[in-house]
């Protein structure tokens, strides 16, 4: 193979996913100053920026700021964006593999995790993701319904996810309708009639999942009094003993925090967020017509496993929490892609830094990769993934310079043009991007929010067409 990385031979490469991972894998590879590398990064979506625009809530403005950084990758002369084209369906694989000489996939993690319990799929039992995606304004959650006629709403587990969802159901509508939240969400919210939301950790507070800024904020919500039962904030005697012989800052200060909830009297706000700990649900209960009716749960105690974890384990102290709406947020999980192998329990692409690489084989997929929550797993903030993707470029460039990739029948950059025309001909580019981009503010500006999103892809095609 002749050397890739010329002006004459540039190394092509296509990036699957636009959402931070995809950025940050795009920037690395740009940035090389010695090598000629141009970037094409695919997106089903015809928006880009992923989680940042469809995950992250609409009351945490400040986090989408991050978009102004993918902006500067996206105006790089050897970045193009390809939006509104599904890999594995309107384009395939082999596809790619006839024009690039490197795929990375970017892909996260589509899917949530299962609980596996007993009624866990009866009406009114969603997941939380789901939820994020509706209220964030996904095109292809904007039809979902959610019955916010209960008044109470339980939120099985006390992750950052679990946080987002129990604090947008908590809040004044008044204050989201300052954000760029989906309108058809503003709307069901501003009709919701719920009335307390409690969140279920299945363990204690030192080991909440949640981190300290979000779990701040749940105490100063416009809307709703935070309720703490106190023989639940306080710490059993092995997590005690932990923190006592590990001292941890981040720790102490969430434990401090959820014990002065525990200590807080409610001031009359209209709703409740009540966190509990230690408890856990075993069955979803129906009421006979397939709609959930509350959830059976369990009192757990905190026991050290044999390689020094502190785990959960069940006792035989039953309680019923009436709830006619749940939504479960024990994280996500990957969905594999034809053809790469999948590791089913971690819901990840087995890799080694990046390197596609199933564990019974003895070398990695020659030329693809993968970078962000698909390659680690659903963990971490936004800017966790700079890190994460540059570890990927940093092998796809050893490789390129050892000559080992994919080798493309097709790899002009031009040719790649003439694939997606036939295949998919309104796709959108980055200009088309910056344009609804544009018109979502020009929205948003008469009633001071930063934007209205357009929330179905017909829409987004139609104002590029009239555009
Ligand atoms: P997460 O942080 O892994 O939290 C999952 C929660 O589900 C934990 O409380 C976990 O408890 C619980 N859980 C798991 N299995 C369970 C079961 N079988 N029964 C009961 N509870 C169970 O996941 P996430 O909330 O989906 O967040 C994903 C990532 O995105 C995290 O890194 C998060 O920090 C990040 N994120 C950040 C922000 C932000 O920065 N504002 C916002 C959203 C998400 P155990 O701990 O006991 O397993």
């Amino acid at each position: 193979m002749s050397a890739v990385g010329t002006p004459e031979n540039p190394l092509r490469v296509a990036v699957i996913g636009a959402g931070p991972a995809g950025f940050y894998a795009a920037e690395h590879l740009l940035k090389q100053d010695d090598l000629s590398i141009s970037v094409d990064l695919f997106d089903r979506l015809p928006t880009p920026h992923g989680l940042v625009r469809l995950g992250v809530a609409p009351d945490h403005q400040s986090i989408k700021k991050v978009t102004r950084v993918f902006d500067k990758t996206a105006a790089r002369p050897q970045f193009r964006f390809f939006g509104n084209i599904e890999i594995g369906k309107e384009v395939t694989r082999e596809d790619l593999q006839r024009h690039y000489h490197q795929i990375c996939y970017t892909i996260g993690t589509a899917k949530d995790r299962k609980l596996g319990l007993p009624g866990e799929d009866l009406d009114g039992s969603h997941s939380a993701t789901d939820f994020v995606a509706w209220y964030n304004g996904h095109p292809d959650y904007r039809d979902l319904a959610f019955d916010l006629s209960q008044e109470r709403v339980a939120v099985i587990g006390v992750g950052n996810v679990a946080v987002d969802v129990a604090r947008i159901l908590a809040r004044d509508p008044d204050h989201l309708a300052t954000t760029d939240i989906a309108d058809h969400a503003l709307e069901a919210l501003r009709n919701s009639r719920v009335k307390e939301i409690v969140m279920l950790g299945r363990r204690g507070p030192a080991q909440a999942a949640f981190t300290v800024p979000e779990a701040k904020e749940l105490g100063q919500l416009d809307g709703a009094d935070i309720h703490v039962l106190p023989e639940e904030a306080a710490l059993d005697p092995i997590s005690q003993a932990d923190l006592d012989a590990n001292p941890n800052r981040l720790t102490q200060k969430k434990v401090d925090l959820i014990q002065g909830f525990a200590a807080q009297q409610p001031t009359g706000k209209p709703k409740r967020l009540t966190l509990r700990f230690c408890v856990s649900p075993t069955a979803f209960l129906g009421d006979g017509g397939g709609h959930v009716l509350g959830l059976d749960l369990v009192k757990t105690e905190i026991y050290r496993t044999d390689d020094g974890r502190l785990r959960p384990r069940t006792t035989n102290k039953h309680e019923t929490l009436p709830c006619g709406l749940v939504f479960r947020a024990v994280g996500y999980r990957g969905v594999p892609l034809d053809g790469l192998p999948f590791d089913d329990w971690s819901g990840t692409i087995p890799n080694v830094q990046g390197r596609i690489h199933a564990p019974d084989a003895d070398a990695p997929v020659t030329g693809e990769y993968v970078a962000g929550w698909i390659k680690r797993g659903p963990t971490g903030v936004i800017g966790t993934n700079k890190p994460d993707a540059i570890e990927t470029v940093v092998q796809m460039l050893a490789d390129a310079a050892a000559n080992n990739h994919l080798a493309p029948e097709a790899p002009e950059a031009d040719a790649v043009e003439q694939t997606l025309r036939e295949r998919k001909p309104n796709f959108v580019s980055y200009e088309d991007w910056l344009r609804l981009n544009e018109l979502e503010v020009a929205k948003g500006t008469p009633a001071n929010r930063p934007r209205v999103k357009f929330t179905s892809v017909e829409d987004m095609l139609q104002a590029l067409r009239e555009g």
